[in-house]
């Protein structure tokens, strides 16, 4: 069975498989996690272009409230490529 993770902007329960996986390193800088198997703590965020732009809209508010400390500019420009990607698919 595969765990059940939740998205970071519409608090939807999904499987892991169907979310991507971000982890954060030391330095609070986002990585993608395409494999989700890096040992590190991580978010997950839905693959809807949605769910990417309302996070990107709270980066810029300074809304974006995470249990995790994150560099939100390397954040927000992770989250323009990912956005990029989807919009190709
Ligand atoms: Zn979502």
């Amino acid at each position: 069975m595969n765990p059940i993770r939740c998205c970071i902007a519409c608090k939807s329960r999904k499987n892991k498989s169907e979310l991507t996986r971000i982890v954060i390193n030391e330095d609070g800088k986002p990585i993608i996690d395409r494999e989700q198997k890096i040992n590190s703590r991580g978010i997950y965020i839905c693959k809807d272009k949605k769910c990417i732009e309302n996070i990107k809209k709270a980066i810029k508010k300074k809304k974006l409230k995470l249990k995790i400390n994150i560099d939100e500019d390397s954040l927000l420009k992770l989250l323009e490529e990912l956005g990029e990607e989807i919009w190709e698919n």
